[in-house]
């Protein structure tokens, strides 16, 4: 029998019965593979940390979402969120679902472009579209949905130049129940501000308006705040109906659906509170089902769900740097990986899981990344296997947001690896090196 690997002692106040507010137990299952693909020979092959996306994750998932909402609800579109995980390979996936793409910037565009999208299946979101973002939407039959007054006459104005009819639709803003309540992008619904848009645009006689968006905030957990988003757009579509006699194509509902990921301070797991799909589904297909819209009028449903769909698809593999007591006696670990390259780290309690065996002792740890920065806090607080340095670990859920909003700073980029639907591992955006980072640097030349 192999002698067992030393473990430091802990003492530590035995509270018998008390149970911790999810109850008695914190318990630990290894992650030793992601869909067969053993955590080590990641490790081994592309290096500490790494991303790592699971097709097969992303395929099922967009399957079950679609299946909710095309279920209960004749004519339903998809349009993947580039701003939520932009990677050429991810966006490929989902556009081989089905998904048309929805950008909010000139370089979402063209990456959109770049990955084969049709321009007429490409929606621009977003405040900020410039003369040439717009020039390029409109000559490519975008779909553009319009932010705010100057946008608008700015559009007005280009018709006229590049003689082509825009196809458009505005995004909506309004009270949902829910706060916080967004207002800053879009035009209002309650003032008014959205009716007075559409009869601009009507007037012009120069656009094609063809639909009403509205997102109404990220990690929305009540569904029926979509019913009362969905409640609003279809009465200003009916509206439209009565005093112009035009039929508007699609009502956009935008994204936000919650992941099943855990906020900070929450009292119960992600995985127990977020609804479903279905819930999201059942609120608004309800809501646009008993709106006035003449059932031959039905507008398609398009859905830019960016969160929810890619989450759980998404993990980082990493290693233990070091294990350290502080002054106050208190556990902490230091991490390879660190809020540069796990920025959800503010907003989410991330699943943190030992990807080899360990004893069942645990103690409240708090996690640190690699930084030299008082704010790389990765966990502040977990009960937590007694992981030793060099050990692996698995942080979950961290698909979305974390390959965009990530910083360059201190260190570089990893590896992002795929692993495909038969289990073979593709690296997807290399590791940065050195010169990624600083070929863009100019040294004045007194200084050289
Ligand atoms: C960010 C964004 C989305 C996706 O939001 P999620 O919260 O990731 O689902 C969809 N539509 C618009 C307009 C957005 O800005």
């Amino acid at each position: 029998m192999d002698k067992l690997p030393f473990e430091r002692p802990i003492i530590k106040k035995i509270e018998t019965g008390m149970p911790s507010k999810f109850g008695m137990r914190s318990s630990y299952q290894v992650i030793s593979d992601i869909d067969g693909v053993p955590v080590k020979e990641i490790i081994e092959n592309y290096g500490s940390p790494c991303y790592v996306i699971s097709e097969k994750t992303i395929r099922e998932t967009y399957k079950d979402a679609y299946r909710a909402f095309s279920t209960k609800y004749p004519k339903v579109q998809f349009a993947w969120s580039y701003k939520t995980n932009y990677m050429n390979a991810v966006c490929k996936v989902y556009h081989s679902e089905g998904s048309w793409a929805e950008v909010v910037s000139g370089f979402e565009y063209d990456k959109a472009l770049a990955n084969g999208m049709q321009g007429s299946k490409i929606i621009f979101n977003g405040p900020d579209k410039s003369i040439e973002d717009l020039t390029k939407a409109i000559n490519n039959k975008s779909l553009i949905h319009i932010d705010h007054f100057d946008e608008l006459y700015t559009i007005i104005e280009l018709c006229d130049s590049l003689k082509e009819r825009p196809k458009v639709a505005i995004r909506v803003n309004m009270d949902t129940g829910i706060f916080p309540q967004w207002t800053r992008f879009g035009f209002n619904y309650e003032n008014g501000e959205a009716w007075d848009a559409i009869n601009r645009i009507m007037v012009s006689g120069k656009i094609d308006f063809i639909g009403l968006h509205a997102h109404i905030g990220t990690y929305v957990m009540v569904a029926s705040a979509y019913g009362m988003a969905a409640t609003k757009l279809a009465d200003l579509a009916s509206q439209l109906y009565t005093k112009y006699n035009h039929v508007v194509k699609y009502i956009d509902l935008g994204g936000g659906f919650a992941s099943k990921n855990t906020l900070k301070g929450a009292y119960l797991p992600g995985t127990d509170t977020t609804p479903s799909f279905d819930e999201y589904a059942d609120a608004i297909s309800s809501a646009l089902l008993k709106s006035a819209i003449k059932p031959d009028n039905l507008p398609t449903l398009i859905l830019e769900t960016g969160r929810a769909l890619i989450d759980d698809a998404g993990s980082i593999v990493g290693t233990v740097l070091a294990n350290k007591r502080l002054a106050d006696k208190s556990r902490t670990m230091i991490l390879d990986v660190g809020v540069n390259m796990l920025f959800t780290s503010f907003w989410y309690e991330h699943k943190i899981t030992p990807a080899q065996e360990f004893s069942g002792q645990t103690e409240v740890t708090k996690m640190y990344g690699p930084l030299c920065m008082n704010i790389d806090v990765i966990r502040e607080s977990i009960e937590f296997p007694l992981l030793k340095k060099d050990d692996n670990f698995v942080i979950s859920r961290i698909g979305a947001y974390n390959m965009t909003q990530w910083m360059q700073f201190i260190t570089l980029r990893p590896n992002i690896i795929m692993i495909d639907l038969e289990g073979k591992a593709h690296i997807i955006r290399k590791a940065e090196t050195q010169n990624d980072v600083v070929a863009n640097e100019i040294v004045p030349d007194y200084l050289k």
